[in-house]
């Protein structure tokens, strides 16, 4: 079954709490509108900041509650297609991002989308990259602004996260609570400025349950790799947490002793990093497909 969710159906805070915006079995397929990470309140380049409601930022449309999912269980989420519109919108300035300190204003830029390619001046022409910043399931207990990532996902700010890749969460609650939005039309690792281009569009993804496996961390694969996802306060132990949960991962799937699975971390993983901004920070550790085989 496939189904349309409109991004008038959107939220601020992973939770329980939220009302559903659409009930869906496992296996279904849905195209979901997002609005940018503005809220889509910056129309041109004359809209000052001050005039944004901030409460108003990183929406992601749902929730989606799936049948049949249950806490203990995995949402398995097929990225299958992400088109974004034709404005992008990016922003640094005074105290926003890793150069923050360096800067005296806040900086608006508005840059058309056309053909595969975001204008950024009449020289300047960066390819279009579509990847998911928010992308997550409601947290066991309380509320998780979409602001910040943790083991429900969340803004995980992650250039993996996009077309053809395998998103897997762990569930916390009854019906899982899926949402997502923040598209970037391009990111760097890190998002060191505070901004990608950021833009509203819409993606199409695959919901299914899958059972008997637990997760303590969003897992991610893509056709060459898989990868731990993990987020901290502080990139150091996003770092640590997500080298441990590669290495509890192979351990249960692989017949090696804990030194020789080191070895080959070591040898073939890479550590990268997804987000280097507040609130949270996010890291990723990757191993080749051909180590396992399928995930699950
Ligand atoms: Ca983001
Ligand atoms: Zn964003």
């Amino acid at each position: 079954m496939e189904y349309k969710l409109s991004n008038q159906y959107n939220i601020y805070k992973f939770s329980k709490e939220n009302p559903v915006a659409l009930y869906v079995d496992s296996g279904s397929t849905i195209c979901i509108e997002t609005m940018d990470c503005f809220a889509n309140q910056i129309q041109s380049e004359t809209d000052v900041l001050e005039n944004i409601d901030l409460e108003r930022v990183n929406p992601a449309t749902g929730p989606i509650y799936v049948r049949d999912a249950y806490p203990g269980d995995i949402l398995k989420v097929s990225i299958e297609d992400i088109t974004v519109n034709k404005k992008g919108v990016m922003l640094t300035g005074k105290n926003l991002g890793v150069l923050g300190e360096e800067l005296t204003d806040t900086h608006l830029k508005i840059v058309p989308i056309i053909d595969d390619k975001i204008i950024f001046n009449s020289n300047i022409k960066i390819p279009v990259n579509p990847m998911i910043g928010v992308i997550g399931v409601a947290p066991e207990i309380g509320e998780c602004y979409c602001g910040v990532s943790g083991p429900h996902g969340g803004n995980m700010d992650n250039t993996m996260i996009s077309v053809g890749s395998t998103l897997y969460l762990p569930i916390f609650v009854e019906g899982a609570l899926f949402a997502l939005g923040d598209l970037h039309a391009a990111m760097g690792d890190g998002e060191i400025g505070v901004s990608g281009v950021e833009v509203a569009g819409s993606v199409k993804v695959k919901l299914e349950v899958i059972k008997g496996f637990r997760l303590r961390n969003p897992l991610l694969e893509n056709n060459e790799f898989f990868s731990t996802i993990a987020s901290s306060k502080n990139l150091d132990s996003a770092v640590e947490l997500a080298i441990k949960d590669m290495a509890e991962f192979l351990k249960e799937r692989m017949n090696l002793p804990l030194h020789e699975i080191v070895m080959l971390m070591s040898a073939l993983g890479s550590t990268q990093i997804c987000k280097v901004i507040e609130p949270t920070r996010a890291a990723r550790f990757l191993m080749p497909r051909w180590i396992i085989g399928d995930l699950f």
